[in-house]
């Protein structure tokens, strides 16, 4: 791949090719049918990927960057023989928490490109016959779109609506197909594209560019979390993993109790997790268990803990176990019930327009109330025309890392906004096994085990399974050395991840940039989380122990491996990767699930919305998404967000 236009000088390419070629060298050994070992990050392009991928950062970042690269010039690097090139880079992640930074962003996206991208002749990447990855398995289908668009042209467009709704995942689906049913005229506006199964190609790389926030690759301020979330017509609910969890009733009694939400705690609310259970079609028909999940019941009952199947919204007559490998790529067997097959359809059904890859920059308010919306639509070009809604309703669903920032940038909320962002912080433990895992295979997320859900005032974690990507689980493999690491990747047939997700008790927040970006701040400062999470690590190097795992690593940046042929102490492992640090860059932790940062509650101080959804300061204004949790859920929340904004829809209609 050549680049035309990126953010290097030659000398800064050199360096880079050199870093990339440290992490992943070309190593002499035999026998090495499929290349695997002698083939050098260079020899797949990967540093022009990584310089192309370096485009897309905020300008101040590049010029960091670029003094990064001048800076290892400076101290010889890229004429340093290759061990003492490894040698550097240890040093390096020794030396400063941004030296750390730099090391573990260019090893993550060396890895990401390495074993990722497809090769433009064949459609593979030629590591993947190592590492036992198929591939993609079949072509699109040509399914027509069913909804038709509106394409703004060069003079922008105004639209008269009763409701405009921001955003078309989990919560603006629901909103938008239910007032849209009940009569009024929706505007759906989507700052992502639209796609479907024509277009999901089951291609790894090619998913996160085009249906993920910030092409799949985002992170909190200071890089201790990424932060994963869809960014396409339908958000999260066309790449999420259909784990469908109704929200316990500890949660809805303290929704009820502490912030004032009125019959959550009582059947008023189960009415609306029944009408979401039944529209998604929610079944237990098609929760196959891939291996993973076979060590993980394993673990659990030998541990003696509970192990149970999970529901999923897909559709029993369509599902099919392999194809539903690639749903966090857009699932092209069709039977994935996200709200691009449910609510949206019964939104444009019911007349509604829908504008996508038009992101909304703010909500227009006149004495107080709700009057419309201002956005800007980008066409195939890129260039940018405005779109303006007039509307007394305003349905705010754009997911809980950019609800806040409309509102910032609008000047609207109160002080809460952004405030209370509530994450449910997860990472994995992979243990490698005697027989092929083929964790890429069946649909990711079957079963649970909540042995752990509760360990202190309703807070804890639950244990669930996850895909081992080629890109993302090969970016987050630990870097012992070019050696060790292409070790590690050839065993990736071999691996089956553990994660957990714990429920926080503390909080980050979202503000916005210079240019009314939004910018997510997290910490795991609270105790207790900081507690749970450790506890979780531990636990899941139990768990791979007692399943039978040969080899046991966390995501730790610098390595933590146990080998059962070298005999080493299973507990002592687990108290050592218990005790590890877990500041920026030195572990890799996730988030799937983003809540809390446009909270309901009855406070106005402590809160954005009323315990029914409407702005405080603001009539007219709804929050219809994530964001509106009081707290975290602790289980997968794309069913309570659902329930909360048909709860919501009904709140709004009953307004007038
Ligand atoms: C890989 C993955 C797997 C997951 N698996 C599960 C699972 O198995 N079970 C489960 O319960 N949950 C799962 N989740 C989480 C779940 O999908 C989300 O919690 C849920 O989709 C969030 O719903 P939401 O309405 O808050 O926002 P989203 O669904 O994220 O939708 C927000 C939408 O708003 C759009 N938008 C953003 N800003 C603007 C703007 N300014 N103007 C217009 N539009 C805008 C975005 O592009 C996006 O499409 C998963 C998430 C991911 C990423």
């Amino acid at each position: 791949m050549a680049i035309k236009t990126g953010i290097f000088d030659e000398t800064q390419r050199i360096t880079l090719a050199r870093l990339c070629d440290t992490f992943v060298p070309s190593i002499a050994r035999a026998p090495d049918p499929d290349g695997f070992w002698a083939r050098s990050a260079s020899d797949l392009g990967v540093p022009a990927q990584v310089e192309d991928a370096l485009t897309a950062v905020p300008a101040a970042a590049q010029e960091q960057i670029r003094e990064f690269m001048d800076g290892l010039a400076a101290l010889g690097f890229p004429d340093a023989s290759p061990e003492d090139r490894e040698r550097f880079i240890h040093a390096f992640m020794d030396a400063t928490p941004e030296a750390l930074a730099g090391m573990m962003t260019f090893k993550s996206l060396t890895l990401l490109f390495f074993c990722g991208t497809p090769e433009a002749m064949t459609g593979k990447n030629p590591n993947w016959t190592t590492m036992g990855y198929p591939g993609p398995l079949s072509a699109p289908p040509s399914t027509p779109k069913p909804i038709r668009t509106i394409q703004p042209a060069a003079g922008g467009l105004k639209l008269e609506a009763d409701v405009v709704v921001i955003g078309s995942g989990a919560g603006g689906g629901v909103m938008a197909g239910t007032l849209a049913a009940q009569g009024k005229h929706v505007v759906v506006l989507e700052a992502g594209g639209y796609y479907n199964e024509a277009d999901f190609n089951q291609y790894e790389l090619w998913a996160y560019q085009n249906l993920y926030r910030a092409g799949g690759l985002s992170g909190t301020e200071d890089g201790s979390l990424s932060l994963m979330t869809g960014s396409n017509l339908g958000g999260g609910t066309t790449v999420n993993w259909t784990n469908c969890i109704k929200t316990r009733p500890a949660v809805r009694e303290e929704w009820a109790r502490v912030h004032g939400l009125e019959g959550l705690d009582s059947p008023d609310f189960d009415r609306h997790l029944d009408a979401i259970w039944e529209r998604l079609g929610v079944n237990d028909q098609c929760s196959d268990y891939n291996d993973p999940h076979k060590r993980l019941q394993e673990a659990c009952e030998k541990l003696g803990y509970p192990f149970k199947r999970v529901t999923r919204n897909a559709d029993a007559a369509t599902y099919d176990p392999a194809s539903a490998g690639f749903m966090g790529f857009g699932d092209q067997s069709g039977s994935k019930m996200g709200t691009l097959k449910t609510y949206l359809e019964d939104a444009y059904e019911h007349g509604a327009e829908f504008v996508v890859r038009c992101q909304v920059q703010r909500i227009l308010v006149e004495g107080g109330r709700a009057v419309g919306v201002e956005a800007n639509y980008t066409d195939p070009s890129g260039a940018t025309h405005t779109v303006t809604v007039h509307a007394p309703i305003v349905v705010l669903a754009a997911g809980a890392l950019e609800s806040p920032a409309v509102l910032l940038r609008s000047g609207i909320g109160g002080p809460a906004v952004g405030n209370y962002l509530r994450l449910h912080p997860a990472t994995a433990v992979a243990g490698i096994y005697d027989e092929p895992q083929q964790a890429w295979w069946g649909p990711p997320q079957t079963a649970l085990s909540d042995q752990f859900s509760d360990l202190e005032d309703g807070y804890g974690f639950l244990i669930e399974c996850a895909h081992a990507n080629p890109g993302l689980g090969a970016a987050v493999v630990p870097w012992p050395s070019g050696l060790g690491v292409k070790e590690l990747l050839q065993l990736q047939r071999f691996a089956s991840p553990f994660v957990f997700l714990i429920r926080d008790r503390g909080h980050g927040s979202v503000t916005v940039d210079a240019s009314g970006n939004a910018v997510p701040n997290y910490h795991l400062d609270d105790p207790l989380d900081e507690r749970h999470f450790r506890r979780g690590l531990q636990e899941l190097v139990m768990l791979q122990h007692a399943a039978g795992a040969r080899k046991i690593y966390s995501l730790h940046s610098r390595p933590m491996i146990w080998n059962r042929d070298g005999g080493d102490d299973i507990a002592e492992f687990a108290r050592r990767v218990h005790d590890a640090s877990l500041d920026p860059y030195e572990h890799a932790t996730f988030s799937l699930h983003h809540m809390g940062s446009c909270r309901m509650g009855s406070d106005p101080g402590t809160s954005v919305a009323n315990p029914w959804g409407e702005l405080h300061d603001t009539k007219g204004v709804w929050v219809g998404d994530g964001s509106a949790f009081p707290t975290a859920t602790g289980t997968n929340p794309m069913i309570s967000i659902m329930a909360l904004a048909h709860r919501t829809a009904e709140a709004v209609a009953a307004a007038g």
